[in-house]
């Protein structure tokens, strides 16, 4: 059963529901980066739900199926299309997402074409500011934020300080710009451009990207994300840097020269390592995307964790963050958590990917690994933070599922269960990302 009857159940949730949370991870810049929706069918798409609305798809007309995230069309227009594809997936876990944003935010119990015109005149009504609210309101403490990659006035704009966040948001360094799979000259001299430096070197392009992590330190992020499994497998060879300066010095010489995949491996692979350093010189903790990746079409098995075994043994003082529950490869995650004490486990995402997959590795990863190293939350949204907390309402079940499949089991006892549940939900990812917050006791 995916969420118990009993009444230990309820008593967990009801006491889950109440802890602080450190929401892992996010891609939000704030209010101001909201996308304008006043659409309804477009306001609650957003995001996961149009891969499982593109997966049932088939035989339908694109053109038809494509009108649904085009947010300039009217509901009249996308509705025949949307209700088709709504009814074969409304029972996924991104749909559920969907029906708590319809009922928590705009008071609608069900979808019907009734209710997306009752939307659209809180849709008009309703500012950012209203939608960043349920952040407080869902008791989010902090969240580490993905987005300094893609800022629209560039990286430039939060290094010279006039992109900042609200007080929430932790930023982290998005890192595949610094070992993008399409390699050219452009790319190494954006680096450069950072910090007003030609780059005539490998030696000189490390020297730059070291000091412009120091300075993003300075501006407050907390970490290094890095997200690359969606272009690349995860196995990062060791690889002399003779052959990467090689690769390196034939981009340099000739801006029309570029490096495609997988062409880019070596030189990718030698970075990401070299990076791997600057983050245990500066002390900075690593996220990384392992797993399901969002859309649809991309091919799962390079993404398996297992890849990054030598990238966790060698790298050893420095703490990394695996995403996502490695979905679906749930037994090799449990095994890098288990094996390697710098290995944490980041469910961010997971529990609307797979809640009965993400229940099963709460049970298993707490009869397996230490405690101490699950991180329970991320939303993985947008400026979308209505579907933050719904994301966030569904890891509370799950969580209070898992825990009370342990007490019930005879495996835990009640209080155990919420210390544990405050350490997934604040305590560990407080202490991993040096946070600061006082522990929750
Ligand atoms: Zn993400």
């Amino acid at each position: 059963m995916l969420y118990p009857k009993s009444l230990v159940y309820q008593r967990l949730l009801d006491i889950i529901v109440t802890l602080p949370v450190i929401d892992c991870h996010e891609h939000t810049m704030g209010p101001e980066g909201r996308p304008k929706y006043k659409e309804p069918i477009s306001a609650l798409t957003h995001g996961y739900l149009q891969s499982d609305l593109e997966s049932a798809s088939f035989g339908l007309d694109r053109h038809e199926c494509e009108k649904i995230g085009n947010p300039d069309l009217s509901t009249d227009e996308k509705w025949p299309i949307f209700e088709k594809l709504w009814r074969a997936t409304q029972h996924t876990a991104y749909a559920r997402v969907t029906k708590l944003v319809l009922q928590h935010t705009y008071g609608e119990p069900e979808m019907t074409r009734a209710a997306l015109d009752r939307v659209a005149e809180k849709l008009a009504a309703m500012d950012e500011a209203a939608y960043f609210r349920q952040i407080d309101q869902a008791n989010i403490q902090a969240m580490l934020v993905d987005v300094i990659g893609w800022l629209p006035k560039g990286l430039e704009s939060f290094l010279d300080g006039r992109k900042t966040f609200p007080a929430k948001w932790r930023p982290l360094i998005s890192l595949p710009g610094f070992h993008p799979g399409k390699f050219d000259w452009y790319s190494i001299q954006w680096v450069g451009g950072l910090l007003d430096r030609h780059l005539t070197s490998l030696d000189q392009y490390l020297e730059a990207v070291f000091t412009v992590f120091q300075r993003l330190i300075e501006r407050g992020v907390v970490g290094i994300k890095d997200q690359a499994a969606y272009d690349r497998i995860l196995a990062y060879d060791l690889v002399p840097k003779g052959e990467a300066e090689k690769l390196f010095n034939q981009l340099l010489s000739d801006p029309h020269h570029s490096l495609g995949w997988p062409a880019s491996k070596p030189l990718n692979d030698f970075l990401f390592h070299e990076y791997m350093r600057f983050a245990r010189q500066l002390n900075l903790p690593v996220q990384l995307h392992t797993g399901h990746m969002a859309g649809i079409y991309n091919r799962v098995d390079k993404t398996n964790a297992v890849y990054l075994t030598p990238v966790l043994e060698l790298h050893r003082e420095v703490r990394f963050d695996l995403f996502h529950g490695n979905w679906p490869y749930l037994g090799d995650l449990l095994f890098l958590g288990k094996n390697y004490p710098n290995v944490s486990l980041d469910l961010c995402w997971l529990h609307i990917i797979d809640p009965a997959y993400a229940i099963e590795l709460m049970e298993r990863a707490v009869q397996t690994m230490p405690h101490t190293k699950i991180h329970a939350f991320g939303g993985d949204y947008g400026d979308t933070p209505e579907y933050s907390a719904a994301h966030l309402h569904i890891a509370r079940q799950n969580v209070a599922a898992a825990l009370t499949n342990l007490i019930e089991g005879g495996w835990l006892e009640e209080e155990q269960a919420v210390a544990i549940a405050k350490d997934w939900f604040f305590n560990n990812p407080n202490r991993f990302f040096n946070l600061g917050f006082a522990e929750l006791e």
